[in-house]
């Protein structure tokens, strides 16, 4: 089966879209706004126009798993929780140093993962059974099928479950307010501060990027962003620092993950990225202002990953890798042997800095 043949297949009428002259339709699912004439696919080449109605991909998966909440990554959700993790098929970037190749980029020979129509009640069923509190809309760019998205999370919703966005930000208004009511996670990425390069190797326009994180932020999602520090792309100090500036600007108490390169797609040839860089990233962020910065996905991580609260210093969620050793910030959610001794039977509150009783922004419980 074809992308072509199999987006054909498992897809539905979209609603995000409107007409335009000439039988074409304007997709509205992202900040690209594509203008689509009869027969033709979008940039992402999932959504298409047919009959003067724009299409969009429904009920099908390229991939399902259960993973953390901290490999999305969000570190300030439901630290330690599963999150049942769904994507499909198509990226509207261009990236050259994708690390969702697969996903994003299929081969023409593309396959779901069952040639059975995927409802929104069997994924948040599968959520139920392994006792995931979140479900996410990952592994490819979740705007491009924001419809198919919305319809999960609706039934997620009915159930009690939260859910979650891993996305490239290059977010349209429409699409957040139409996703608005049903989502509550947000990871958008920033890929560097440089409008010239971005465009030229993700093929999408900085300032574009940058009003949909504003947007993200603005409409009380709960954000945080991931910049993958890429040697010779975005890691120089001047262009970290920007990147760090900006989210700062919004909020201090955004969380920054800054995480390394390995050599992927079509930058096969480029070192990974050292761990001395990615430090010096989380340092320029501490730098310039932010709360929270994280620096992941190298080896000596050590505790470069851990929460601590901005106010007294002291450790409040200690990662190793993807799993949680401590978290001091769920309450009656912590095992009470995690606390400090003096604070066993203090009452805390979610979120809330056991030493000096600082609120630590983020989802806890
Ligand atoms: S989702 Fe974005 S890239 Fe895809 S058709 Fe719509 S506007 Fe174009």
């Amino acid at each position: 089966m074809t992308l072509r043949e199999l987006v054909e297949k498992f897809s539905r009428r979209a609603e995000l879209f409107r007409s335009a002259p000439g039988g074409a339709v304007k997709c509205l699912a992202c900040a690209r706004a594509c203008i689509i004439s009869e027969g033709a696919a979008g940039f992402c080449g999932v959504r298409f126009n047919r009959g003067g109605e724009l299409f969009a991909p429904w009920g099908y998966a390229a991939g399902i798993a259960l993973d953390p909440v901290e490999k999305k990554p969000f570190f300030h959700v439901l630290p330690g929780a599963k999150a049942l993790s769904f994507g499909m098929f198509g990226c509207n970037l261009r990236c050259a140093f994708c690390q969702n190749s697969q996903t994003a980029f299929p081969p023409e020979n593309a396959a779901p993962l069952s040639r059975q129509k995927l409802s929104p009640e069997a994924l948040t069923e599968t959520a139920l059974e392994n006792s995931a509190p979140l479900i996410a809309s990952t592994y490819n760019e979740p705007l491009i099928t924001a419809e198919w998205a919305r319809a999960v999370f609706n039934e997620a919703k009915k159930k009690g479950l939260r859910t979650a966005f891993v996305s490239n930000g290059y977010a349209s208004r429409e699409a957040l307010e139409f996703l608005r009511p049903c989502l509550d996670f947000y990871k958008a990425d920033l890929k560097g501060f440089n409008a010239e390069r971005y465009l030229k190797v993700t093929g999408g326009e900085l300032k574009k990027v940058l009003a949909g994180i504003e947007l993200v932020y603005s409409m009380g999602f709960w954000l945080e962003v991931v910049t993958l520090v890429v040697p010779g792309f975005n890691d120089s100090p001047e262009e970290l620092g920007a990147a760090a500036s900006f989210i700062a600007g919004l909020s201090k108490n955004i969380p920054w993950h800054v995480t390394a390169f390995y050599p992927a797609h079509k930058m096969p040839d480029t070192e990974p990225t050292p761990p001395e860089t990615v430090l010096r990233a989380q340092e320029i962020g501490f730098k310039k202002g932010l709360n929270f910065v994280y620096a992941g996905n190298i080896t000596s991580s050590g505790d470069t990953e851990n929460t601590l609260c901005p106010a007294c210093g002291k450790l409040l969620v200690e990662r190793r890798g993807f799993s949680v050793k401590t978290n001091l910030l769920a309450g009656q959610g912590a095992c009470p042997a995690l606390l400090p001794i003096d604070l066993k039977s203090s009452g805390q509150k979610s979120g809330a800095c056991p030493y000096c009783g600082k609120t630590v922004p983020g989802v806890w419980q």
